[in-house]
């Protein structure tokens, strides 16, 4: 095919455009990217051979060769690995196929530049990087296994970029930067040997170079030229613990996650006895930007024996955990495991098991004895444990201890767990409680909470979408059942204050009878209950249900069309509140008063708020309050 000249896509553009006016402060990290993908692109055939060795045409010597070239000012990386065909070329250089692009670039444009940088680095630019340190590339590859022609394609990096047929004898692929000016230090060997030592050491294939010295032979001075071999090759997961050091996890991270920051915590551990396997997993310090979208890229390498067998292993780990990275590398499974068989592999389901039970007891390490590192991920991942305490009924117990919550107890939005909650309950207390909202603010303030204040009872703001489906799995913890606030029998008190509590309702209840029929008959339709409580200390009135449907979950339920059956609730009213006795005389002086009738609706309404719904007829509702205001005096 002849050569052709196409457009960037607009996003690649803009992302190019990023690049080239370098958002990253480390220009030499472009050397870890190509590495990287020439790496992965090498455990592809490796493992594609694994089922045909006719791919590998007899050359099995895997390795990532670096050329400098000072006379031409080139630097060029070149891999025997899977290598591209044109469509793959178009598919993989030319776009950029994740679907997360224009979100995470419109994100990274509004970012504030310190910002940026870790926006970008989430995204892992990969391939890209090249332009930061060339103003010209070529990339000439071809796919192992294909009788297609080599491709070659090329670049500025400024708009366009040309495709067209070439010849290349052998499978892989060969990426050539003319490097721009000022660039040259990374032609000069030490630069490119400490670049690599920093950050590429582990790879698992040789990356070599040609090295010229100055030798003697006999007397005379001659210059030699090997091919020397630059990284250690060794797998970081099999290595002892403290043979490794921060620097060397954190660049591991950094290769097989593209995230750009340090990972938040590393789990390094061996599993013996029935399942031998090594593992090395990561929490990342912020949750990528794809995190909620359904083609996220899942965390786990498998390798089997050494070898790369997958990145996309969803039997490892549970989906909620999915933003967790790394390794694990299993010498009880067969080489040639496939896809299908990961499903009913008992090996694979006890490693699952495992890994999750190290991952579950090391956050909760981190939370007891790391309390600032356990906020930090909890911010960042927060809800996706709560998620996995929704659909994990295996580790649920775990889970439950993992979960933190802002109550009543901490005004400075400090978060506090169950197991802290429980441990600072007042003897007399029975019952776990909590209080649902759309927001901090609306449930701080919530009429609801007055009694609890008085008996100084905490209560949990439940204020996450996601915790009206967690309370249906949360109803007991320690043995003590979780109470939304809005349940319409409290057990708060103890038998003798009960006594004489229910003593003065009765009471005031009975002065009260005919005006409490009276609003009961007008509200008839939407209560199903008028009555005195002592819930109340501020607040005229609030409603309450029998059930714990709270208004939260009933908002939900109708956005996802669902059938929420009607419920009536009790309207509770606080017998010291003025406006009761102000009611009063408008009822016994005209029981037909508008005003009397306007009152009862505007209380309703009130009610309706404080539960987080809206008033029954919002109109009318701000045409009341505005008339009340003008006749207020
Ligand atoms: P990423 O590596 O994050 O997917 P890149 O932009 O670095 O993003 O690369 C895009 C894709 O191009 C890779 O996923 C891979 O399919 C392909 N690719 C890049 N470099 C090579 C290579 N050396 N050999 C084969 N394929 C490659």
């Amino acid at each position: 095919m002849a050569k052709s000249v196409k457009a960037f896509k607009t996003e690649v553009q803009q992302l190019l455009n990023l690049v080239i006016n370098s958002l990253y402060s480390k220009k030499e990290i472009f050397l870890r990217e190509l590495i990287s993908n020439a790496s992965d692109a090498i455990d592809r055939v490796r493992f594609e051979a694994l089922t045909d060795d006719s791919l590998l045409q007899g050359d099995s010597d895997f390795k990532i060769k670096i050329i400098p070239d000072k006379d031409r000012h080139t630097l060029t990386i070149t891999d025997n690995g899977i290598g591209m065909n044109r469509e793959e070329v178009e598919n993989n250089i030319g776009t950029i196929a994740n679907s997360g692009t224009r979100q995470f670039l419109e994100r990274i444009q509004h970012a504030k530049d310190g910002d940026k940088l870790e926006f970008i680095g989430q995204f892992g630019v990969g391939f890209y990087s090249a332009f930061m340190v060339a103003d010209r590339v070529e990339l000439l590859t071809k796919r192992a296994g294909e009788n297609q022609r080599a491709v070659k394609w090329e670049s500025s990096g400024s708009g366009e970029y040309t495709i067209e047929d070439a010849e290349k004898e052998s499978r892989g692929t060969v990426i050539t930067l003319h490097l721009r000016e000022g660039m040259d230090e990374y032609l000069d060997e030490w630069r490119v040997r400490s670049i690599i030592t920093d950050y590429s050491d582990y790879i698992s294939f040789p990356i070599v170079m040609d090295v010229t010295r100055r030798e003697k032979e006999g007397d005379e001075e001659v210059e030699k030229t090997v091919e020397e071999t630059l990284n250690s090759m060794k797998s970081i997961w099999k290595k002892a613990k403290d043979e490794i050091s921060r620097e060397e996890y954190n660049e591991f991270y950094k290769h097989i996650s593209h995230d750009f920051s340090e990972p938040l915590k590393v789990i390094h551990y061996a599993a013996e006895g029935t399942t031998e396997f090594k593992a090395l997993l990561f929490i990342p310090s912020q949750a990528p930007f794809d995190m909620m979208m359904p083609d996220m890229r899942k965390g786990i390498h498998l390798y089997v024996k050494n070898v790369f067998i997958t990145d996309d292993c969803k039997e490892l780990l549970p989906d909620y955990l999915r933003f967790i990275r790394g390794v694990v590398d299993s010498s009880d499974l067969p080489l040639n495991i496939s896809r299908e068989m990961f499903q009913d592999d008992a090996i694979i389901k006890r490693i699952h098991k495992s890994l999750v039970g190290k991952i579950l007891n090391t956050l909760k390490e981190m939370m007891d004895k790391e309390r600032e590192d356990y906020l930090k991920f909890y911010s960042a991942f927060g809800k996706i444990i709560k998620e996995g305490l929704y659909f994990d009924f295996e580790n649920q117990d775990k889970l439950k201890e993992l979960v933190l919550y802002q109550s009543t107890a901490n005004e400075d939005g400090k978060l506090v767990s169950l197991r802290e909650y429980v441990d600072r309950m007042p003897e007399k207390q029975k019952d776990i409680y909590y209080i649902t909202g759309e927001n901090l603010e609306s449930v701080r303030n919530s009429p609801y909470l007055e009694i609890f204040k008085e008996k100084g009872y905490e209560v949990l703001f439940f204020t996450d979408q996601i915790d009206e489906f967690v309370i249906q799995r949360l109803f007991e913890y320690d043995k003590k059942k979780l109470v939304p606030v809005h349940r319409g029998e409290l057990d708060l008190d103890t038998d003798e204050e009960k006594k004489e509590k229910e003593e003065k309702l009765k009471e005031s209840q009975k002065e009260y009878e005919p005006l409490l029929k009276f609003i009961h008959k007008h509200l008839e339709e939407d209560v199903k209950e008028v009555k005195f409580s002592n819930r109340l200390t501020d607040s005229v009135c609030c409603l309450v249900a029998e059930d714990s449907m709270g208004a939260g979950m009933e908002k939900l339920l109708k956005a996802m069309n669902k059938d929420v059956p009607p419920s009536k609730r009790v309207l509770e009213l606080n017998p010291g509140h003025p406006l009761l006795s102000r009611m009063k005389g408008y009822y016994d002086e005209d029981e037909n008063s508008e005003r009397l009738k306007d009152y009862i609706e505007l209380i309703h309404d009130q009610a309706l708020i404080s539960a987080g719904s809206t008033p029954k007829n919002p109109t009318r509702f701000t045409k009341l309050i505005s008339e009340l205001m003008v006749n207020s005096d």
